[in-house]
């Protein structure tokens, strides 16, 4: 029922749209700072904020939150703006930078300085630190803090002009050093950065710091709620002070909801950028990240990672999530949506003896078991056939649903084998596997014996020759954060990738384009990667399958 409150989000909402807050707007927005990849807890405040402005006819803003311009780049901003996308959202109106606002910005400095709200500090950032106190102890006033108007206005006009270097002052709001809450004890509001800005050039040198800007911006904008995770919630007075001590248009309120935190990985983009920049993975886009792109390139599908952040919902307790929901969650799109095919990945030889050299049969498999609108698939039936390696056992154990030496299996969709002889290397490895079908049991059951059980195979001669890489969890420990006196890097799965390199699929995926996903039979759900050329088929393993039948 998408006319009832969903989360307490949507109850403030609600109650704000009753009492004529905002005009009966709803304003929100998603901003990210351009500083790495999006990863799954984006995704939730990516859904939550968008699907917000969506349930009440509002509007959301894509907003960069652009205030450290050594850390930022470009490439992290087209990989968000592409992100936001695939996920399914749109924003309202132009992208917008918080760089956008560093004229009026650097206006509501110059009012606080002229308001006696404001003031700049030559103290060291160390001497800094020092004065701030602690959480039991109140901080104490810079022995700059009494500096007049007019030295302020000098000193931070110098500032901006690039007078001095990093480090030598900052800009500092004149709030209460005893506060009890830290972030009141006169926060930084602007420091000198020489370096180059992504959309500002080298205009400026100065930047203001994120408390400054968040609020401001939001003001702005016209945000009504502005949303963000808990960690901010020690800021909503300063976030309150600002809009309260500047004439801005607007007064936007914060809220706040816990993050997302998700087992057997790391959602922290300076700790994924450290496992590109280690080469821990290959790139922000690894199929092993948590990454938006990351999940992209495994085969999650947008619906699958929408869905997932409407199961885990949202509240205001911090708490870590399963990585098997997230699992569950596109194992159950891609159940009802990609369509089946075969793919024996580490393959042995099966020669059917009665099936002369050079004939083909073909037979026609359901795209879908639960969908015939998905239609059918030709799979060639020939002499020369591949099945998975691991579906063979010379010495079977008590039980064996697969092939073993004189037993009977049915290949899926085609007849019941059985197999007669099996033909080993000189060091006793299983090379070859003949057999004979029973031109009896295409579509029927044998009446006088009972297969073991139903395998997966391909023709050998009529299949696509391709790489399957399979993936495992980046991580071996479920919190690989959560351990203070370990870091994060020793809990790295080394056996998170294992590839197949001389995996075969059916004939009919031979043209699949990138990106396309399908349930290889008995193995699990698998899509295109980019890396496959004309000659050479990459198929990556999004997830398994819950259930496997017939194994
Ligand atoms: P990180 O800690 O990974 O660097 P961040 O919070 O610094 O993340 P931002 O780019 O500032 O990253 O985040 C943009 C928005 O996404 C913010 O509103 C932030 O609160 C939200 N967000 C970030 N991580 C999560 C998460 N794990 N769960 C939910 N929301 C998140
Ligand atoms: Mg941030
Ligand atoms: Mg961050």
């Amino acid at each position: 029922d998408s006319s009832k409150p969903t989360n307490f989000i949507h109850q403030i909402i609600e109650e704000d749209l009753k009492n004529g807050v905002n005009d009966g707007k709803v304003v929100t927005r998603f901003p990210p700072e351009p500083n790495g990849y999006l990863h799954i807890g984006h995704a939730k405040s990516i859904c939550l904020n968008f699907g917000t402005a969506l349930k009440y006819g509002g509007q959301c803003n894509l907003r960069f939150d652009d205030t450290n311009p050594e850390k930022e780049s470009q490439e992290y901003i087209d990989s968000i703006v592409s992100d936001v996308r695939w996920l399914g959202f749109e924003w309202s109106g132009d992208i917008r930078y918080t760089s956008d606002y560093f004229d009026t910005l650097h206006e509501w400095a110059l009012h606080l300085i002229n308001e006696g709200k404001a003031y700049v500090d030559s103290l060291s950032a160390h001497e800094m630190r020092e004065y701030r106190g602690t959480l039991t102890e109140p901080g104490k006033n810079s022995p700059y803090r009494d500096r007049s108007v007019e030295e302020n206005l000098d000193l931070f006009e110098k500032m901006r002009a690039g007078a001095f270097d990093e480090g030598d002052c900052v800009l500092r709001a004149k709030i209460d050093m005893a506060a009890a809450n830290i972030n009141l004890r006169d926060p930084v509001i602007y420091r000198i950065r020489k370096a180059h800005h992504h959309q500002s050039g080298d205009k400026w040198c100065i930047y203001p710091s994120y408390d400054f800007a968040h609020g401001q911006s939001d003001a702005l904008e016209g945000v009504t709620h502005s949303i963000c995770t808990l960690e901010f919630e020690d800021h909503r007075p300063l976030y309150d002070w600002f809009v309260e001590n500047l004439p801005v248009p607007a007064k936007p309120r914060q809220y706040e909801f816990a993050r997302l935190n998700l087992n057997y990985t790391v959602t922290s983009k300076r700790k994924l950028k450290l496992l590109v920049d280690e080469q821990k993975v290959n790139g922000w886009n690894d199929p092993r990240m948590p990454t938006i792109s990351g999940l992209r390139r495994r085969g999650y599908t947008p619906a699958s990672i929408r869905n997932f952040c409407d199961m885990i919902g949202v509240t205001r307790s911090n708490g870590i999530v399963d990585m098997g929901m997230l699992e569950a969650a596109v194992r159950e799109d891609l159940d009802a949506n990609a369509p089946r095919a075969m793919c024996v990945l580490d393959p042995i030889k099966l020669t059917i003896t009665n099936m002369p050299e050079g004939e083909l049969a073909w037979f026609e498999l359901p795209a879908h078991p639960k969908d015939e609108a998905m239609g059918i698939r030709k799979v060639p039936f020939t002499r020369n056939l591949l099945i998975e390696r691991e579906d063979f056992a010379e010495v079977p154990p008590k039980k064996w649903k697969r092939l073993a030496p004189g037993e009977a299996v049915r290949l899926r969709g085609a007849y019941v084998i059985r197999c007669e002889e099996v033909v080993l290397d000189e060091t006793g490895e299983v090379v070859e596997l003949k057999a004979s079908f029973d031109p009896q049991t295409h579509g029927a059951n044998p009446t006088d014996y009972k297969p073991n059980g139903v395998i997966h195979w391909v023709s050998a001669d009529n299949a696509v020759p391709c790489e399957v890489r399979a993936y495992e969890r980046l991580f071996t420990e479920p919190n690989p954060d959560g351990d203070k006196e370990r870091d994060f890097h020793e809990f790295i799965n080394p056996e998170s990738l294992v590839v197949y390199p001389r995996a075969h699929a059916e004939i009919g995926l031979k043209h699949a384009a990138v990106e396309s996903r399908y349930q290889f039979e008995r193995q699990g759900y698998f899509c295109v990667d980019p890396d496959t050329t004309e000659n050479r088929m990459v198929f990556n393993r999004t997830v398994g399958l819950r259930d496997s039948w017939a194994k």
